[in-house]
């Protein structure tokens, strides 16, 4: 039997209305033509108090508001309503002709992965932090022996004391990523200023690293002007942003290679630049490369955890300062931090 064509629309309809998703439709003057059973449930509203009306004609700070006032075309948005969580899309409908009619709002309750998210991140925190004790407890033990050195310990074997204190190190530092990246998740990541002199404090980063990257066969030079000012700023945390990208330029760098840091003031402002000479990163990963545990295709191989650079972000943020990059894949990357000097 032939369907009529309201037939095809009430079954539409039917189907919009009973989706476990909510949608919203802003018709071509940007009214509400449309908002299905489950959007009211999740906005806490009837679609009769909103069909017809466009955004400046609705209440300010009402969730039917906040959905639908913020941008998410590019990327979805995560807005909290009463304690649920909506994750919220857009996407401009267009006719057959090509113009463009309307504008779709999908919105998905995302409240328990959201909660089951934090719940594992708690878990993998927890684990991590215990795993901190028996780590110090080592590290302890292997500074005592480096310490008695020759008297005590075989001369045969202190290279391998020196590579087990390597080690350990580089895995407190992975340890402190995951927690760090645990703290930015539920805002505990604090930086606490005072006065700090940078050029020592880079200074010191770059000798710190200068073994790791004498042993790959990476050539690390510095140049730090002499006019860097001291500045109110957390230096244990900017430290470790700067070991951050010192270290990953020499874990990026082949043999032969060179990693070139450099520091200047220029208008009231701190440059810092770690330039390297490695593997590079592809152009389409360097939107992503500072989201969390994001690693390019080409860094399989390097040890890592993807927290690096999302932390040092945050930390130079913290600041009120910019980290930035640019990469030629195979030819090397550079990443550029300025930060404000007057604080
Ligand atoms: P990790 O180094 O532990 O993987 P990061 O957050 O520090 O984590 O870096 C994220 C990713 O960015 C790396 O896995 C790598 O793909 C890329 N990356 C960072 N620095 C460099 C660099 N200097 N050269 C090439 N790729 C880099």
């Amino acid at each position: 039997m032939k369907k009529t064509v309201p037939d095809t629309i009430s079954v539409a309809e039917d189907i919009i209305a009973g989706l476990a998703i909510g949608i919203i439709y802003l018709d071509g003057s940007g009214r509400i033509a449309l908002m299905n059973t489950r959007a009211e449930a999740m906005l806490h509203t009837s679609a009769s108090h909103v069909t017809g009306k466009r955004i400046d004609m609705l209440p300010l700070r009402t969730p039917v508001y906040r959905v639908l006032s913020e941008n998410s075309r590019e990327a979805p948005v995560e807005i909290s309503v009463n304690g649920a969580v909506l994750r919220v899309r857009s996407r401009e409908r267009r006719q057959a002709s090509g113009e463009q009619s309307g504008e779709i709002y999908e919105l998905f309750d995302v409240t328990e992965e959201k909660k089951e998210k934090r719940q594992r991140e708690e878990i993998v925190a927890m684990t991590t932090h215990d795993l901190k004790s028996p780590l110090t407890v080592l590290m302890g033990y292997i500074q005592t022996l480096r310490s008695e050195g020759e008297a005590k310990v075989h001369v045969s074997l202190l290279p391998c004391l020196d590579e087990m204190e390597r080690s350990a190190l580089k895995l407190l530092d992975m340890i402190d990523d995951v927690l760090d990246a645990y703290r930015l998740e539920v805002g505990l990541l604090q930086t606490t200023r005072s006065w700090c002199d940078l050029a020592a404090i880079l200074e010191g980063c770059c000798l710190d690293m200068a073994r790791e990257a004498s042993l790959r066969g990476v050539r690390l030079t510095y140049h730090l002007n002499r006019d860097i000012p001291a500045l109110n700023v957390d230096g244990k945390q900017l430290s470790r942003v700067f070991a951050n990208l010192i270290g990953n330029g020499v874990k990026f760098t082949r043999r032969r290679g060179e990693v070139m840091v450099d520091a200047w003031q220029r208008d009231g402002r701190l440059h810092v630049t770690v330039k390297d000479t490695g593997i590079g990163i592809p152009e389409q990963d360097l939107p992503r490369i500072f989201n969390k545990y994001f690693r390019s295709g080409n860094a399989n191989g390097f040890k890592g955890t993807g927290l690096g650079l999302t932390i040092s972000k945050a930390i130079v943020e913290a600041h009120g300062g910019s980290i930035t990059v640019e990469s030629t894949l195979g030819e090397g990357s550079t990443f550029t931090i300025v930060l404000p000097c007057t604080n």
